[in-house]
């Protein structure tokens, strides 16, 4: 990875395996993505053959990808107050562990989850507890906590919350933050206005080395709305410009981008050599 370098790409489909993922990923101009390591509602994960892992490892060295960011299953509350959602979360989430390691030194990105009238502190105390069960010192993947917009009792949308939960990890080094600008913009936080305000009071609290990834998404809803309806670029309340400053910001340039719009392939292909 090279320092200067834009790495942008999107969601894309496990379906068709990893090579696919990687050839998909080059046939839209990216260079990184994302993907679910299972289906996103849930459902049986299907079996990794070692050898279709190994040809995008060596696919994304040679084409020189950034890091690639896998995303949890939406529906897991890590911080539910029935325990035998919180104990499925668990289950998912180390299996994912394992998942990841056949593609070595990437990303997994998720929700931190509602607290569900349980209370912010009791949601963050389940929250750490979870990643100190799965993570383990011999993992290569680091998991990212993605800011939320604070939608319904969601924990992360104020960078407290998320430091309070790192702080209480023991392998600190294995976990890190994932920004999404329009979870960022619908939280209260003007990403696209005041970003270098916003990358300073992030610093502030958790610490800029802590931040891995983006993700890069307009908003249909104003600042603080608390809503998290993602936009294509330049469709909402963001704009075009103030997202491509974001995108190329000297803190943030050289982290993946990944785009979460409402977009068919071409419009990513489209956002991607847009925003590069
Ligand atoms: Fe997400
Ligand atoms: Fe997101
Ligand atoms: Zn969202």
């Amino acid at each position: 990875m090279k320092e200067n370098t834009v790495y942008m790409g999107c969601h894309l489909s496990m379906a068709d395996g990893f090579r696919a993922m990687g050839e998909r990923a080059l046939s839209i101009g990216a260079n990184t993505f994302a993907f679910f390591t299972r289906n996103p509602r849930g459902g049986k994960a299907k079996d990794i053959i070692p050898e279709d892992a190994a040809a995008l490892c060596e696919m994304l060295a040679k084409e020189n990808f950034g890091t690639l960011v896998a995303h949890a299953p939406y529906t897991l509350n890590p911080c539910s107050g029935k325990e035998n959602v919180r104990e499925f979360a668990f289950l998912a989430m180390s299996d994912e562990m394992i998942r990841m390691e056949s593609v070595p030194g990437n990303y997994y990105n998720f929700h931190p989850g509602s607290h569900v009238g349980q209370g912010v502190e009791t949601g963050i105390a389940q929250i750490s507890e979870l990643l100190n069960r799965i993570l383990k010192p011999e993992q290569t993947t680091t998991v990212l906590l993605e800011t939320m917009s604070g939608k319904g009792s969601e924990i992360g949308s104020r960078f407290e919350e998320l430091r309070e939960i790192i702080d209480r990890v023991e392998l600190r080094e294995k976990v890190g933050v994932c920004l999404d600008t329009c979870h960022l913009n619908d939280a209260g936080y003007d990403i696209a206005g005041d970003p270098d305000g916003v990358l300073g009071e992030f610093d502030k609290i958790i610490g800029l080395d802590k931040l891995k990834a983006l993700h890069i998404n307009d908003s249909m809803n104003p600042l603080g709305a608390h809503k998290d309806r993602h936009a294509r670029i330049g469709e909402g309340t963001l704009g075009y410009e103030a997202i491509k400053r974001i995108v190329h910001h000297p803190a943030l340039v050289g982290l993946p981008c990944i785009l979460e719009t409402p977009n068919e392939l071409d419009g990513y292909a489209r956002e991607i050599k847009m925003l590069k």
